[in-house]
């Protein structure tokens, strides 16, 4: 059991730029599983193309797996939603595409979701809007420090 409750309060606090957190419904999935209302089939269904961009493009989590309790599975894969993207969405290789879409003219929306590579465990932790000027939402790790700034 990894879950900090303090690092959910202060995602939670702030609902700037349009920035939604998926905190709360993750760990509702994660307490159903571990009380045995949800099977490991329910919630370890990523799909092929999810697996893959976890494999190839995740950015490592620092805590274990939730459901099956392994280091070094879990990773956050963020795609990227918006005119001239792809209907499923881009994946997003690296921090400097990140700031590339955080600059275009376009607004895009961001889906960060975390996956597990060993189990298939997945859900969607937060999304956000970007680009067209909307400023700071874009870093997954040191987001507090955008959070304080009004959009
Ligand atoms: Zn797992």
């Amino acid at each position: 059991m990894s879950f900090r409750p303090g690092a959910l309060e202060g995602a939670r606090t702030s609902p700037t730029g349009g920035r939604v957190e998926y905190r709360l419904a993750r760990n509702a999935v994660v307490s159903e599983f571990r009380k045995g209302r949800l099977s490991k089939l329910d919630v370890c269904d990523a799909h092929s193309e999810l697996m893959r961009a976890a494999e190839h493009l995740g950015s490592p989590e620092r805590e274990p797996c939730p459901i099956c309790e392994e280091e070094g599975g879990l990773v956050t894969v963020t795609f990227v939603f918006g005119a001239r993207l792809p209907s499923g969405g881009r994946c997003v290789t690296s921090q400097a595409e990140l700031d590339r879409y955080r600059r275009r003219k376009d607004p895009v929306v961001c889906y960060v979701i975390e996956v597990c590579a060993r189990c298939r465990w997945n859900h969607l932790l937060r999304m956000y809007p970007s680009g067209a000027g909307v400023e700071g939402a874009g870093r997954p790790a040191t987001g507090r420090r955008a959070v304080a700034r009004k959009a």
